[in-house]
């Protein structure tokens, strides 16, 4: 197993009679790309800002590279930081800002390799108020992993992002972490955690509701077995068990389980039986989506994803 990049433990936050966060603990390893995901208000960007050494904990401990995060001397040059909102300045051009950048970074990389890195060598002259949302981000990207960081926060790199965009801004993410920088990703964008992520925890009201690898946290949601029902057929004594929830929709019958491997198994023997032939037949596990609609379903929650 890779080495601890963060240990969190017990961590709190207080505002205040308030907890924002209220006793996490989790781990990221080296070389991965951690999820931290949760409802609005659940406390991501709260803990992400102690980790990044802006907010001191009111309790438990946070560690960065085995450090006190709050101690940012020795941890500068190893972490890079994007925030929710960029703070660059529209007159000037994308090579002028990462030169600019560059004054304050030890060990940065040549301009023309920082643009080329994040795909924007064509708008090395493109100033940045004249630039689209996607390259602002880009450019954002660009001056956070300067000085070759390697650990990378990324608070919600692609809000309000086309889908075009946020696909470009994922594949960078996933080229990055592919070439050994270890990634922690907050996103409202739950098929971009799932395509990102080894590892993922979601947090709501202050507390982490789930974490594991993507693996383990989409087995633990309910899957669904969905199929059609040939004419003249009917759903009575399909094989729904008690904690399943079967809905039909014309044809279509939709069985969401925890056991959708189970549950096929038995529609196809019922079928069989009854000498029906099912079409349209899809055995799938939950997604990352259907996971957190659940958690936020279960905390009274408005949900935006
Ligand atoms: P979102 O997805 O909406 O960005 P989040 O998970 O990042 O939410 P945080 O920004 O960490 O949530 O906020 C957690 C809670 O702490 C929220 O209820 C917020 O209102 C509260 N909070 C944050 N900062 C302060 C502060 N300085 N004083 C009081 N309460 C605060």
């Amino acid at each position: 197993m890779n080495a601890a990049v963060i240990e969190v433990a017990g961590l709190r936050k207080r505002y205040g009679e308030f907890t924002a966060v209220d006793g996490i603990s989790f781990d990221v390893r080296k070389g991965e790309v951690f999820a931290l995901l949760g409802t609005n208000g659940a406390g991501k960007t709260t803990t992400i800002e102690i980790l990044e050494g802006y907010l001191k904990a009111s309790g438990g401990t946070a560690r960065v590279f085995g450090h006190d995060p709050a101690d940012r001397g020795p941890l500068r040059s190893r972490i890079g930081v994007v925030l929710q909102e960029s703070g660059l300045f529209g007159d000037l051009s994308a090579a002028e800002t990462v030169t600019a950048w560059r004054r304050f970074t030890s060990g940065a990389r040549p301009v023309a390799e920082a643009l080329e890195l994040v795909g924007l060598s064509g708008q090395a002259s493109t100033r940045v108020k004249r630039m689209s949302g996607g390259e602002r981000r880009k450019l954002d990207i660009a001056l956070a992993t300067l000085g070759r960081p390697e650990l990378l926060f990324l608070d919600e790199p692609t809000t309000g992002l086309d889908p075009e965009a946020r696909r470009r801004v994922r594949d960078l993410v996933g080229e990055l972490a592919g070439a050994g920088m270890t990634v922690l990703l907050t996103t409202h964008y739950l098929e971009e955690a799932q395509e990102l992520a080894a590892r993922v925890a979601i947090m709501d009201k202050g507390r982490i509701v789930t974490h594991g690898t993507m693996a383990e946290v989409l087995g633990r949601g309910s899957g669904r077995v969905a199929f059609d029902l040939p004419g003249g057929a009917t759903p009575e004594g399909l094989p729904v068990g008690e904690r399943d929830a079967l809905t039909v929709t014309g044809r279509r019958c939709v069985i969401v389980t925890a056991e959708p491997e189970s549950v096929a198994h038995s529609v196809l023997g019922w079928a069989h039986t009854r000498g029906l032939k099912l079409t349209g037949f899809d055995v799938r596990q939950a997604t990352l989506e259907e996971v957190f609609l659940d958690i936020a379903h279960h905390s009274g929650q408005e949900v935006t994803t």
